[in-house]
């Protein structure tokens, strides 16, 4: 029994009642998979996202072994099956979301800190629930991977496309450093809950049913601290800030999340870290624009150059380059640069896409004024028609 499942609605996710046949649920799969996968959504994280919890709620579901024992959970877990401990599903150590003085699910199924008993927790529960008759398993605990951790950042476009070094100010729970977890006040200790011996479950038996729930006292937690320790209320933990350096790859785009393996939180007892994901905001940029990995510009330009044909320096992520304006450009042609873009992950560059636009003097000087009137007039008698073929002419 997987303990994440009870934090999900399943049905829900699929969009189904509970009592959908082994057919709606396969066809309400089919169809949001094919809707949301990633082939036919590059790129966009929500839909991967939920592409991952339909393919979970699937997998649970269409196993009829697997999906009467969710079943089972969540209707325990619905009755209040757990006690009156201020239980809250969505719990956990995310940021923000404070009251670790309320029962948590990690609490529950992690063991807390400075608990006495290893075990217990809901293993015993489903253990119980689903062992019936089976005499009462142990399940042991493992110890829990730390959480990931999610924070966001600014970056301007340039550090965007040629990847930067970020310090990232974070916020999360941490183990009290004054009574290093315990809870209890520096020189005491918690004592072991004489309610349920430290287990923190209590059995009980009705009829051919053998339940378990957590223990009232200690709130599940196997102990009883007596002296709470004044940093942290006893709850053992403390929310820390740390700054972290984080290098973001080159390339990135705006409102990408970008997964940076064991940056996240710690883990209990010796568990590998959580991961951090960093939702990376990019500020537009005067000359430049993006379009995939390739740099768009706009490069002003005058009349006669188009028409005349120039050789024009112009700015790049890296220093500047010529692009050569061929004799006879159209105003509003795009001319690439191969190479010269955003650099990839996969290396190399996209290309550097330069489209001229025409500037029209707002003024002209009398010299420049007649030397254009005579131009145009030997313009019409060199035989060119700008709206020739155009609009039926
Ligand atoms: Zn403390
Ligand atoms: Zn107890």
């Amino acid at each position: 029994m997987n303990r994440e499942w009870l934090e999900k609605d399943f049905y829900k996710e699929l969009g189904i009642s509970s009592g959908a046949t082994q057919d709606e649920i396969k066809k309400a799969y089919r169809k949001l998979a094919r809707d949301l996968h990633p082939d036919k959504n590059p790129g966009d994280t929500k839909a991967e996202e939920r592409f991952k919890a339909v393919s979970e709620a699937h997998a649970v579901l269409s196993d009829p072994e697997k999906r009467s024992e969710y079943d089972e959970a969540r209707r325990l877990f619905a009755n209040g099956g757990f006690g009156r401990g201020g239980f809250s599903p969505g719990g956990g150590y995310g940021q923000g979301q404070g009251g670790f003085g309320e029962f948590n699910l990690g609490d529950i199924f992690g063991g807390a800190a400075g608990s006495t008993a290893a075990d217990g927790g809901l293993g015993d529960i489903l253990g119980g629930l689903f062992n019936r008759g089976g005499g009462a398993t142990r399940t042991s605990t493992r110890p829990r991977r730390g959480s990931d951790v999610e924070t966001e950042t600014n970056l301007g476009f340039r550090e965007a496309a040629q990847g930067v070094t970020v310090p990232l100010r974070m916020t999360s729970p941490s183990p009290c450093t004054t009574c290093h977890g315990s809870g209890a006040k520096p020189g005491t200790s918690p004592r072991v809950c004489p309610h349920c011996n430290g287990t923190g479950v209590i059995s009980r038996n009705q009829g051919a049913f053998g339940f378990s729930e957590p223990c009232d006292d200690c709130r599940g937690t196997g102990s009883i601290i007596d002296d709470p320790c004044v940093d942290c209320r006893g709850t053992g933990i403390q929310n820390r800030t740390r700054t972290i350096t984080v290098r973001i790859p080159p390339g990135v785009r705006d409102g990408q999340r970008i997964r940076l393996a064991g940056q996240g939180e710690a883990g209990l007892r010796g568990a590998p870290a959580g991961d951090l994901f960093v939702t990376v905001h990019v500020s537009n940029d005067k000359v430049f624009g993006r379009n995939g990995d390739d740099l768009t510009l706009v490069l002003p330009v005058s009349y006669s150059e188009l028409v005349l044909g120039t050789t024009v320096s112009v700015p790049t992520l890296d220093g500047r380059v010529g692009v050569k304006v061929p004799a006879g450009t159209a105003d509003g042609r795009t001319l690439r640069v191969r190479g010269r873009g955003v650099p990839k992950r996969s290396g190399g560059a996209g290309d550097l896409l330069v489209t001229v636009k025409v500037a029209v003097p707002p003024k002209l000087d009398d010299e420049a004024s007649e030397a254009l009137r005579r131009y145009a007039e030997a313009e019409k008698a060199g035989g060119f028609d700008p709206r020739a073929g155009w609009a039926g002419a």
